[in-house]
């Protein structure tokens, strides 16, 4: 048995019946960090001191024999949600000294239930990137071919999971950054609906998109997590006030009765062949469990919502970085003769030039006179978008398509070309633009390098989107497969 490769669920029932303690846990997670840190480079900031601590605050409360499925359980947080005394850099200079004084909902609500923080993981700058390369430190290195990229912006969290330093994670996902990276490295990865779960301590990239979701070895351990996090905070006005389901409830390995349509705008242009047929073997499989599926499903506006995503999240990022000025928090140029050239200055040498380009291209779509021509319009096309699925959704369960039309690329291949690198997302962003919840889980491989599909639900069904894959994982068993490094 090897420790740090056991899912949350195998973890939590040998916790139980007392073969494993989560000081053993965390010690494993903590060895295979100090093995494969070097070459993955999947994290910023490692909490060994803490970690083993919480470790061994949670054996007392598992002594008592009165815990949660997630008490002891060792895991990493991308570095853009806050952790209370432990660094916060958004992998950027301008965030490289803050240390919050508070915590997310989502790092109180693990704190609540005895998880055990291994440390914060690498991301592309402020969450804006495909690839991890736009970290202001070090890209992450994809543990299936250490020469390619795990994928962003929550590559960090995906590839420690991966290379098995930790048990799951928590990333965030605005345009396709919790499955784009789950795709890459072959591992689960959900984003929850619009509303589910708080955003209240994730550093803010683009307001009306951003959701924090699990990173995970399979479909149960996600929903564990999505148990946790999920829920109405007051701290979060988009927050919705629905009750959480337990979904660990949904599921069952049993898909009749479910309608799952195919839309033909996801077999996009360039789409890569091995991806085309992983696909198609895993519909079929999902027809074997007992869905009917559609292939003539059409989304007409799909191939507009890249550049919608464009005008959106840059207009809202520029507007959500405004606050690092240099004066109230975060790095700050000290040199300068004037106010004006402090706050130039800081900006200049606190952000990287993907961070730049969207301020760029958001305050430009949103001044007096473009305003309509751009934002404007690209919230009109959002509406469409939303009501496209909406109309779907009146038909089908579930929609599927790839999460990606490749399989993870070359460090480097893209970084001179940002119109490609936004294209890695064609398939993740417009279920973000529509607000929807999605899942990614590993599909297949082509020459070693993993393949993921994508299935998507209507507002507020994460439990028919679980239900699916867990199918799914119950009867392939790609998820189940390990890099070596
Ligand atoms: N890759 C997309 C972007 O660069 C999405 C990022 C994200 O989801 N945080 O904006």
């Amino acid at each position: 048995m090897i420790l740090n490769q056991l899912t949350i669920h195998e973890a939590h029932q040998l916790l139980k019946t007392k073969h494993l303690s989560s000081v053993e846990l965390t010690r494993a997670c903590l060895e295979r960090i100090q093995q494969v840190e070097p070459k993955v480079r999947a994290l910023v900031t490692i909490t060994d001191e803490l970690a083993l601590k919480q470790a061994q605050k949670a054996d007392e409360l598992i002594a008592t024999g009165d815990f949660g499925p997630l008490t002891g359980i060792p895991m990493v947080i991308k570095d853009n949600m806050c952790t209370r005394g432990i660094p916060t850099t958004c992998s950027s200079k301008m965030l490289e000294n803050f240390v919050p004084p508070y915590n997310a909902t989502v790092v109180e609500k693990l704190n609540d239930s005895e998880a055990v923080i291994l440390g914060k993981a690498n991301m592309d700058e402020f969450a804006m990137g495909s690839s991890n390369e736009h970290s202001a430190f070090f890209p992450t290195h994809n543990p299936w071919d250490l020469s390619r990229v795990p994928g962003g912006s929550s590559g960090g969290p995906a590839a420690a999971v991966a290379a098995g330093e930790a048990i799951y994670a928590l990333g965030s996902d605005t345009g396709g950054s919790i499955r784009l990276p789950a795709g890459f490295c072959s591992v689960t990865g959900l984003k929850p609906t619009y509303g589910r779960v708080s955003r209240y301590g994730l550093v803010a990239f683009a307001s009306s998109l951003d959701q924090i979701g699990p990173l995970t070895q399979d479909v149960t351990d996600c929903a564990l997590v999505l148990n946790t996090i999920a829920g109405y905070d007051t701290r979060d006005s988009t927050s919705v006030p629905y009750p959480t389901p337990d979904y660990t409830r949904c599921l069952t390995t049993d898909l009749n009765g479910l309608n799952i349509g195919v839309p033909r705008e996801y077999f996009v242009e360039g789409m890569q062949g091995e991806v085309e047929t992983a696909m198609r073997a895993a519909i079929n499989k999902l027809e074997e469990l007992g869905a009917r599926i559609e292939w003539e499903v059409s989304l007409p506006h799909t191939p507009y919502a890249l550049a919608a995503y464009y005008i959106i999240a840059p207009s809202e990022a520029s507007a959500n970085l405004a606050r690092y000025d240099g004066v109230k928090y975060g790095f700050s140029y000290q040199d300068a003769d004037s106010m004006w050239e402090a706050l130039a200055k800081t900006r200049q040498y606190g952000f990287g030039d993907e961070v730049k380009r969207r301020i760029m291209l958001g305050t430009y779509a949103l001044s007096a006179g473009y305003y309509d021509a751009w934002y404007l319009k690209a919230q009109r096309v959002r509406t469409l978008i939303r009501q496209e699925f909406d109309q779907a959704f009146t038909k089908f369960d579930a929609l599927v398509t790839p999460t990606s039309p490749t399989v993870p690329f070359r460090i480097g291949e893209k970084m001179d070309d940002p119109l490609q690198m936004y294209l890695s997302d064609v398939c993740v962003l417009p279920i973000n633009i529509a607000g929807l919840p999605a899942i990614s889980i590993p599909a297949g491989f082509a020459d070693g390098l993993p393949i993921g599909i994508q299935i998507i639900g209507k507002p507020f069904s994460e439990e028919t989107i679980l239900k699916i894959t867990h199918a799914y994982q119950q009867s392939t068993d790609w998820h189940k497969r390990k890099a070596e490094i």
